[in-house]
């Protein structure tokens, strides 16, 4: 007999798009990894009178959420004293994060994949774009992370950060590991590559060139665009252009790309993003801890863009995320009733890009045939609950609230609040045992705040 299990009587939403319906005393049924049936919990229990029951209490039952930009790499960062002023952005890169990922070591990106997917799993998410950086480890270092994924049960879409700032040679280097990964895990049941690039302005002509030839069919770039104006500065200083012109004439702008934040965009570059098909990802958090600016929402919707949210290393909580976009484009704005509509697109975007990645087209819904990724909050809605008030129950309530269940491909990742796949006491043991010593070879490649 085939297993099935029931989640329910809770709020089931079905989508976070326009037409996702709300079922009050509602239950999600699967059956090995689809889901088989969506509706009122009474009628699904008397259909399926044998599937395992979870209980969920009348919580919120929704789709699994995609984060559309991490870096699991950055987890071993947090308490880290860089130990030099970082009061302007390039000072970040160069004090911070490419001294980081140059310490890091196969043992070190392999603890920061794990606590990361730990975490992603803990705020139910359960398809996660990653963007990797590892110099010192570079080769394999996706099949490293595409492994801790697997265990962890959560979809993962993978790709190492290319640049030039380290040279020529170690651009290829990333290029390849890229493409290696990319080809061998186009079938692949939970994971995807994709071709990561750091930013235009640690991109050479010849490397972005490099790499619009070589991309294989079907591979989209996941990049950073205009996150600080340095980088729109730069790009056009060492190499005459923008940086959304630059990776149009490299061939690169097109529907399967990521390009994140772009903060500092002009309206043309915006319409140009927009005719291409290309994601922008806003990072609100991010960018509010950099202190680079606020992505202008209505301008980018306005201009035609598809946007989506991730959390770029800030946190792995998707909804907070959410959460921080609205108080963001208030502040943005000065205006306290705006920018309901502008958030209003942001998760379904990112579950639609991920069912693109994915192969996988009723990713992000719960309807019959849909992959069975789901989560249960911890938050009973205190006030009816409807399509037309959703974003409030997520924005005052969810975002607040601990997840009880994550289930991702039909299986139980986290239960009850515990983790199945993943230790996270033993894995936080391991990592403080060992973050002293990449916190050393961190130190030991020395503070360039200049
Ligand atoms: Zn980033």
């Amino acid at each position: 007999m085939t297993e099935r299990t029931m989640v329910g009587p809770g709020v089931v939403v079905t989508g976070f798009g326009p037409d996702a319906a709300v079922i009050t005393d509602g239950a999600v049924v699967w059956e090995g990894e689809r889901i088989v049936a969506v509706g009122p919990y009474g009628a699904l229990a008397g259909r399926y009178p044998g599937a395992e029951h979870l209980e969920v209490d009348g919580n919120l039952i929704l789709p699994g959420l995609v984060n559309l930009h991490h870096h699991a790499y950055s987890a071993l960062a947090r308490g880290l004293d860089p130990g030099i002023p970082m009061h302007d952005f390039g000072r970040v890169l160069r004090g911070l994060w490419w001294r980081l990922d140059r310490a890091l070591d196969e043992e070190t990106v392999r603890l920061s994949a794990e606590l990361t997917l730990a975490a992603c799993i803990r705020w139910g998410c359960t398809t996660l774009f990653d963007h990797h950086a590892s110099p010192s480890f570079l080769r394999g270092s996706l099949d490293l992370i595409g492994l801790a994924a697997e265990r962890s049960g959560i979809r993962a879409v993978l790709c190492y950060e290319v640049s030039d700032r380290n040279g020529h040679h170690e651009a290829l280097a990333g290029l390849e590991e890229n493409l290696d990964f990319a080809v061998r895990h186009r079938d692949h049941p939970s994971l995807r590559g994709m071709l990561g690039l750091h930013a235009s302005f640690t991109l050479s002509d010849e490397t972005l060139s490099r790499v619009g030839r070589d991309r294989p069919g079907g591979v989209g770039i996941h990049v950073h665009v205009a996150e600080d104006p340095l980088d729109v500065e730069l790009s056009w200083q060492r190499y005459g252009a923008g940086p959304v012109e630059r990776l149009e004439r490299a061939g690169l702008l097109d529907r399967l790309a990521l390009l994140v934040h772009g903060v500092h965009l002009e309206e043309v570059d915006l319409e140009t993003v927009a005719a291409s098909g290309a994601v922008l990802v806003h990072n609100p958090e991010s960018n509010a801890n950099n202190a680079v600016g606020t992505l202008d929402l209505a301008r980018a919707l306005g201009a035609g863009c598809r946007v989506g949210l991730g959390t770029d290393g800030m946190s792995s909580r998707m909804l907070g995320s959410l959460r921080s976009a609205l108080l963001a484009q208030r502040s943005l704005r000065g205006d306290p009733g705006c920018c309901f509509t502008e958030v209003a697109g942001l998760l379904e975007v990112n579950a639609r890009r991920a069912a693109e990645a994915l192969g996988e087209p009723l990713l992000g819904r719960l309807e019959p045939g849909a992959p069975a990724d789901l989560v249960v909050l911890e938050d009973v809605p205190p006030t009816p609950p409807g399509p037309e008030n959703i974003l409030g129950h997520l924005v005052y309530g969810a975002s607040e609230s601990p997840v009880r269940h994550t289930i991702a491909r039909g299986r139980i990742l986290l239960r009850d609040g515990r983790h199945t796949t993943l230790d996270p006491a033993t894995l936080a043991a391991e990592a403080r045992a060992t973050a002293p010593y990449l916190w050393e070879r961190f130190a030991s490649l020395g503070g360039d705040g200049d």
